[in-house]
């Protein structure tokens, strides 16, 4: 595990690499940022979204809190949305969730963190929701269904967001994705939950929600 005097040698080593293979790099990215995609993702150390999407700065916005959620009054995100939507015009926004999840087990088993509890609430809201469809599945697979759930209902939220509402409402071109990565493989799953307007989401969900089901019900 590299130390804190590590970082920076790593850091300059890094800066100059990039400089020395493609002089001007810097300077390109003091004049602007101009990505296209907004990430929306967890925190856990093992899932770096431009490192597992071959993306560089300047090419993907990035707000991560404990479990890739997104809450109707959660000014954080709804700032960090606002500004790539409004500001950035990025055209796709994608939710990250991830298989293995400290905080949707958290959820899943009623296990006690702390203050992140009142957090991780919002996940056991998304667990009641579909307690139905959790209660039918074997333990082996129903943390990676909560996992692909938490998604699906994120991405409603984003989808369901003033800004969004506000946004396709001016006809402006942005779409909203689902996807899991898994940290055991380094894969990001698309679970089939990519919205491009509001009149999509009704039947876009009941679709996706279906494929949790469906793909986990045999095990
Ligand atoms: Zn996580």
């Amino acid at each position: 595990m590299p130390n804190l005097k590590d970082l920076f040698t790593h850091n300059r080593a890094w800066a100059a690499q990039m400089e020395r293979e493609r002089p001007g790099f810097f300077t390109g990215l003091v004049k602007q940022q101009t990505p296209k995609y907004m990430w929306i993702g967890c925190s856990d150390s093992r899932v770096p979204a431009n490192q597992i999407t071959g993306l560089e700065p300047g090419e993907v916005f990035v707000h991560r809190n404990v479990a890739n959620i997104v809450v109707h009054s959660d000014l954080n995100a709804l700032s960090a949305i606002q500004f790539a939507v409004d500001m950035l015009k990025v055209e796709h926004i994608m939710v990250v969730g991830h298989y293995g999840c400290g905080g949707v087990l958290a959820a899943l088993n009623g296990t006690r963190v702390g203050l992140a509890d009142n957090w991780i609430r919002h996940i056991q809201d998304v667990r009641h929701r579909h307690r139905q469809l959790l209660d039918s599945l074997s333990d082996a697979v129903r943390a990676d269904a909560l996992c692909e759930l938490n998604v699906i209902e994120q991405v409603v939220n984003v989808c369901m967001s003033t800004v969004m509402v506000d946004a396709w409402a001016k006809g402006q071109k942005v779409s909203i994705h689902g996807w899991a990565f898994g940290v055991h493989d380094g894969l990001l799953q698309d679970l089939g939950m990519t919205i491009p307007g509001p009149e999509d989401i009704d039947h876009l969900y009941r679709d996706a929600v279906e494929r949790v089901w469906d793909k986990r019900s045999k095990t």
